[in-house]
């Protein structure tokens, strides 16, 4: 149906660890590579590996990496003949996509029709449920006030109203009294209209407390639809993933096929191509389509570490107009893998964005953990992008043995100069709620507190396989008058992951005291007292 293309040349339409991976993918299919940069990324450890790297000038994302106008002349200007986005950016505008086609070059992605139908919600929602697939109760179609009330008292309360055209987790209310719609069907409108250019909202039925499901797809432009299983994201804060595995886990069999085959017909109902992703609601037994994301996922690598499948790879040779080279029937499962968002954002400080520079970064050697990271020590952390600098991939044999194995990752894992997400991922996999029955979506906001990572923190330093580990070993110093008074006679400074430091006092027998004790700066000297 679609003509074959080489791919000689690619346009790196991206940064950071997804321009490395990108990059990766076209070494192994012998294509050259193109990366467009921003002025701060001129040098960055893509830039180095990239085969050329092309000026898009400007720092901010609207300046470089989101300028249409910008990307396409980077692209025909060094002769390339097509334009891969990876995540974010412009990979799910559909203005782009038919921009990139309509200067005759090749959009490593779906067709901008299927980016367009798949963008708005409505759209969407009938669209998925006319092949079969269950959305949440709700209504199809934007409407006034007057209608989307009424739409309430047939729904039940309580209930979300979406902006059609939304994204990002912006535009969305969740009203469980009727006596506030009035309101939050304003500020809904307002907030569509701000982000979105529409004040087109409708409402469905808000799930309590559900687990985010997502089936990861892949289709040819030949018709053919696969998927590669699932992933679970629940382990959120404000809509952000921060850990993922596959296959998701706590499914029947019965349910879990379900929601494969209810992604697939979803894919063939907008005749999708290229790598996509299908995301769920999940409460129990039930499942409810939310949307097909349009692009590769941060969060493929797990699929990858289950499957053996190279899917940027697939992507290049799908854009190509190769058929997918196996059936459903030969992708097979095994294990099950973790995967860490390190971002640079301070849990103690509400997960806020943190820039500054990388002054250390040790991970375990020898470790078959797959990291895929877009910085080096020494680089600074821009603050015009997202605030990821590297996942960690971990597969095990099964569930618990991928825990196991990530939790003993994380022990010997440090990064200095930036606050990371590290202690929220020593909390969450400490945590005996995530490890036992699961978490839902809302889990991660309602109990993550600071002092619950501090203790978590402390359960990676304490661990006896951690002081055996790896150069990591926390040095003593003798016990300050204030220690001695609580029967301390030494104290362990650990170095903590982040750049802060963890005093523990040890009674005379070497055990720590207990943690209400231990304390915490990010002055070394502040912890051991004004001794020389
Ligand atoms: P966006 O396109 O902005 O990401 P989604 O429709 O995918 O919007 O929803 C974003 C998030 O909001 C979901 O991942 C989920 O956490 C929550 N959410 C959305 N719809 C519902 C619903 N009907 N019930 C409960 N939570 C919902």
């Amino acid at each position: 149906m679609h003509r074959h293309i080489r791919i000689k040349k690619l346009l790196i339409a991206n940064r950071g660890e997804i321009a490395r991976r990108i990059i990766r993918a076209c070494k192994g299919l012998g294509i050259e590579t193109v990366l467009a940069v921003s002025d701060p990324d001129s040098s960055s450890l893509a830039a180095t590996e990239a085969g050329a790297v092309v000026a898009l000038g400007g720092a901010a994302a609207r300046e470089s990496y989101l300028n249409h106008t910008k990307i396409i002349e980077a692209a025909l200007s060094t002769g390339c003949d097509a334009i891969h986005p990876g995540y974010g950016f412009l990979s799910e505008d559909g203005d782009f996509a038919e921009a990139v086609r309509n200067a005759g070059l090749t959009f490593v992605g779906p067709s901008p029709e299927s980016i367009r139908t798949l963008g708005v919600k409505t759209t969407a929602r009938s669209t998925v449920t006319k092949a079969g697939v269950p959305v949440t109760p709700g209504s199809f179609v934007a409407g006034t006030d007057e209608e989307l009330c009424q739409a309430v008292q047939s729904i039940g309360l309580p209930v979300i109203i979406k902006a059609a055209a939304g994204g990002g987790g912006r535009g969305m209310r969740i009203v469980r009294d009727i006596a506030e719609m009035g309101e939050s069907l304003a500020r809904a409108r307002a907030e569509g209209l701000k982000n979105f250019g529409s004040d087109a909202v409708y409402v469905e039925k808000y799930i309590e407390e559900p687990r985010h499901v997502e089936v990861q797809l892949f289709g040819d432009t030949h018709g053919k639809v696969v998927h590669f299983g699932t992933r679970d994201c629940s382990s959120q804060r404000r809509h952000q993933k921060l850990l993922e595995e596959a296959p998701a886990p706590f499914l029947d069999s019965e349910t879990r096929e379900k929601i494969h085959q209810a992604a697939v017909a979803a894919a063939k109902s907008v005749g999708y191509y290229n790598a996509g992703t299908a995301e769920f609601l999940v409460k129990g037994k039930e499942f409810y389509f939310l949307e097909i994301n349009t692009r590769i996922q941060v969060e493929h690598p797990i699929t990858e570490a289950i499957t053996g499948v190279d899917l940027v790879e697939l992507q290049l040779r799908v854009a190509m107009g190769e058929p997918i080279p196996f059936e459903q029937k030969d992708i097979q499962f095994t294990g099950h893998a973790i995967e860490l968002r390190i971002n640079a954002e301070d849990p103690f400080e509400n997960f806020r964005p943190a820039t500054g520079t990388i002054t250390a970064w040790e991970r375990p050697e020898p470790s078959d953990a797959r990291e895929d990271f877009g910085y080096r020590v020494g680089d600074s952390i821009p603050p015009w992008y997202d605030s990821l600098i590297s996942k960690v991939i971990i597969h095990g044999a099964s569930r618990a043995d991928a825990l196991y194995k990530t939790f003993q990752y994380l022990k010997h894992y440090r990064v200095e100069g930036v606050p990371t997400t590290i202690p929220f991922h020593a909390w969450i996999l400490s945590n005996s709620r995530f490890q036992e029955d699961g978490i839902d979506i809302g889990y991660v906001e309602r109990e993550f507190s600071g002092e619950g990572a501090e203790a978590a923190l402390a359960l990676l330093v304490t661990d006896p396989e951690f002081r055996a580990g790896n150069g990591a070993e926390p040095y003593t110093e003798t016990a300050t008058p204030a220690d001695l008074a609580q029967g301390a006679t030494s104290l362990s400074i650990v170095h903590e992951p982040g750049g802060t430091f963890l005093a523990i006092p040890h009674d005379s027998a070497g055990a720590p005291l207990t943690r209400s004790t231990w304390r915490r700066s990010t002055s070394r000297a502040a912890i051991c007292g004004s001794r020389q």
